[in-house]
This record gives structure tokens, C-alpha cells and sequence, in this order.
């Protein structure tokens, strides 16, 4: 059995900036990810960050996880454990990890305290053959082409008109790939007006209210229907349109990866504007179980720069729970909370609030 201080299961931007904090105050840190290399998100998102400017705005996701890795690697207490993933959480708080391809290593892990940074996973959409070679995910689609140099197909059909979509839409037409057109149920684009208008402008069409009703194929995707919606979400008879695609990309929304928390026992809450099922937390991403902390996707789906302020304020507060020193922690506490409330105070986030506000628990010192 492993003993350790603080567990981080998830080394995206959440789980590698808890790590960092926490490690500064000289915890003892065990990280863990599932991933070859560290980063999570980061590790395909070439694109050039938006969001807050002391969160690295304006530089690129890849870029972004090589000076968090770099900060990482300059403390001696973090032990990294890769290409491993967490499979448990048992009543003797002891996690269990099995690591390798083959998954022939088991360990055994107790911490003092834990930090759930899981990220998300993406959301999948009912429609005939849609288990079919061809159908992917958007996230699978940029591990594909920006991890591996490996294109998809030769002409995709994006489902989602948010962020994801068009910005996925738009490496694949940097990649020479063709997007017949992109398809979003609601009556408007969710992403940014400018991400669209690049992708407009380079031909491809966006059909709002419009949605997948089926693909066509014998091995794999050959052609797909598209309708028209109405506002129920019903398909207009009459509006169909027959789209020659071997790909269709999924960027219907993300759900936070939560199974830890729920075999934790910690309290959840079906909260929409999250995303799904999130814990219970406090200002310092505590949850009702008093050693686990969140903070990241799994938290709520949100962004990169407020994962990494939850996963600052989550290694903080983890490492003071444990009675380690931190000079001038009151202050810190309040500065890191500070910068989340002002990344929250964009228009694009009100959203994200309200879900916040329906989660919010009172910690120690409220
Ligand atoms: C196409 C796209 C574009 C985006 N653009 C932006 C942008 O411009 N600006 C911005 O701020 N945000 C952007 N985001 C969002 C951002 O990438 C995410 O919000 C962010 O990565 C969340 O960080 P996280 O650390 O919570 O999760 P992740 O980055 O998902 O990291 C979680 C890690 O935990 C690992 N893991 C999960 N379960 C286990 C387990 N049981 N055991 C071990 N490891 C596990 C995962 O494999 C992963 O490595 C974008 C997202 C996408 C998909």
C-alpha cells in the first residue's frame, strides 16, 4: 500500500495547477493520469486560447500544458503516475489504480486528502446507425489529427455550432479535410460569432434548428440526412437534405466525469447548467466528504483558465487542511477566488453562475 498526502486523479489544467499549489507548500503529492503524456485538453487544442489573460489567453492549449508540465517538474515531492487509470474509491478511502496498456500493474493508493480533476467525457446523440464506423466524437477527432497526424475521413459533417464544433470544424479544414456543413438544433450559434464567421467565410454552411435524423452505410458512414426542427425539437417533414459525408463529428456538449465522486459517497446534484451530475462543493472546492476536493470539468463543464483557478484554490486549501504552513493563506484564498469571480463576470459565463449558485455549500470560515 502506497501512502501519500494529497491524491490528484487527473492531470489536465485542473489537476496540474492543484498540484503545483499544493507542492509549494510542500505536500506530498501523487498525480495521476490516464494519458500518456500529461495535460489532458491541452494536449490537441492548437488553437489560440480565449478567456483571461493572467490564464494564459492567447496562447495555444499545447503550449499552455508544456509551461504547467514545466512548473510541475520542478518539485522533487510530486510523484507522477502515467497511463494509469483510478478504477475506484473504497470505504477505507484507499483508490485503486491499474496502469499499462495491458493493465497488468494494480497499486493501491491511501491519501490524506484527494482531489477529483477527472475532466469530461462527450455526449453521444440517438440516431439510426449511429454506432457506425465514421461517427466520432469531436474530442476523438482532434486526439486523431492534432496527437497523432491521423485525418478522420475525407468529408465530415459537424453536429454542434458551439465552440467545440467550429473550432474542430476549422482544424479540419486546415488539415485539407472537407466539412459538408455543420448542424445545430438551437435557433442560434452557441460559439463565438468569430469562430463562425471564418468558418462561413471558407464556404461551409451552418444550419441552425436543424438536426441528424439518420446515416446511411454498410461499413462504415456514406450519406446523411439532416431536418429541419421545430421548436419541440420535432423534424419538419418536407425539410430533409441527403449530405454525401464518410464522417459525421459529434459537439453536442460534454458531461462531467463524476463516477469517483458518486462512489465516494460525496452528495450530487443534477444541475443542467453544469453539465449533469456535480458534487456538492464549498468556495474552496471541498465537497461534503471532508477529504475530497474538485475542481475543473468534473466540477462543471467550464474552461480551461477556471480549471485552473478551482484546481489553485483545490491544492491551496487541501494542503492547509492538512496543517502545512502557507504565510499568507488568507489572502491567497481570497486573490485566487477573486480572479474566478472576475473570468465569471464575462456575459458568456452567466450561465455557469447560476448552475455555481444551486451547488454552493458553506465551508469552514463563510
Ligand atoms: C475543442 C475544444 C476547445 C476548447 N477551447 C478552449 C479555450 O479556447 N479556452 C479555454 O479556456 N478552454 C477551452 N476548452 C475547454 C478546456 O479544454 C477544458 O475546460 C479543460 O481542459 C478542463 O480541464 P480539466 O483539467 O478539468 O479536464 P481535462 O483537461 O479533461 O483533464 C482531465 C484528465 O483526467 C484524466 N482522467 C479522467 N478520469 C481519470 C481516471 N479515472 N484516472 C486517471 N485519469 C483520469 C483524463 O484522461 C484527462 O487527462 C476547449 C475544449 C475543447 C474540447
Amino acid at each position: 500500500m502506497r501512502e501519500t498526502d494529497i491524491a490528484i486523479i487527473g492531470g489536465g489544467p485542473a489537476g496540474l495547477s492543484a498540484a503545483v499549489y499544493a507542492a509549494s507548500l510542500r505536500a506530498k503529492i501523487t498525480l495521476i493520469d490516464d494519458g500518456l503524456e500529461l495535460g489532458g485538453q491541452l494536449i490537441k487544442q492548437t488553437h489560440k486560447f480565449f478567456g483571461s489573460e493572467a490564464q494564459f489567453a492567447g496562447i495555444r492549449g499545447i503550449e499552455i500544458a508544456k509551461k504547467l508540465i514545466q512548473e510541475i517538474e520542478k518539485y522533487k515531492n510530486i510523484e507522477l503516475i502515467t497511463n494509469a487509470t483510478v478504477t475506484g474509491y473504497y470505504e477505507d478511502e484507499v483508490i485503486t489504480i491499474v496502469q499499462g496498456i495491458d493493465g497488468k500493474i494494480f497499486k493501491k493508493l491511501k491519501a490524506k486528502r484527494i482531489i477529483i480533476a477527472t475532466g469530461a467525457s462527450e455526449n453521444m446523440l440517438p440516431f439510426v446507425n449511429n454506432d457506425l464506423p465514421g461517427v466520432y466524437g469531436a474530442g476523438a477527432v482532434q486526439t486523431l489529427m492534432n496527437l497523432y497526424g491521423v485525418v478522420p475521413g475525407n468529408n465530415v459533417l459537424m453536429i454542434g455550432a458551439g465552440n467545440i464544433g467550429l473550432i474542430v470544424s476549422y482544424q479540419l479544414l486546415q488539415a485539407g479535410i472537407k466539412v459538408a456543413a455543420i448542424v445545430e438544433a438551437l435557433p442560434r450559434i452557441g460559439g463565438y460569432l468569430v469562430h463562425a464567421s471564418k468558418i462561413r467565410r471558407l464556404g461551409v454552411p451552418i444550419y441552425t434548428s436543424h438536426t441528424l435524423k439518420e446515416v446511411y452505410g454498410t461499413d462504415c458512414v456514406e450519406k446523411a440526412v439532416i431536418s429541419e426542427i421545430n421548436q419541440n425539437f420535432e423534424f419538419i417533414p418536407g425539410t430533409e437534405k441527403e449530405l454525401e459525408v464518410d464522417t459525421i463529428c459529434l459537439a453536442v456538449g460534454l458531461s462531467p466525469l463524476s463516477d469517483l465522486l458518486w462512489q465516494a459517497g460525496c452528495q450530487m446534484k443534477y444541475i443542467p447548467e453544469l453539465g449533469g451530475y456535480v458534487a456538492l462543493r464549498d468556495e474552496n472546492m471541498k465537497t461534503t466528504k471532508d477529504n475530497i476536493y474538485i475542481a475543473g470539468d468534473v466540477a462543471g463543464i467550464e474552461e480551461a483558465s477556471s480549471a485552473m483557478l478551482e484546481g489553485q484554490i483545490a491544492g491551496l486549501n487541501a494542503a492547509v487542511s492538512l496543517g502545512l504552513k502557507c504565510a499568507n493563506y488568507p489572502e491567497q484564498n481570497r486573490k485566487l477566488k477573486e480572479e474566478l469571480k472576475e473570468l465569471r463576470a464575462n456575459p458568456l459565463s452567466k450561465k455557469v453562475k447560476v448552475g455555481i449558485k444551486k451547488v454552493l455549500i458553506k465551508g469552514e470560515g463563510d
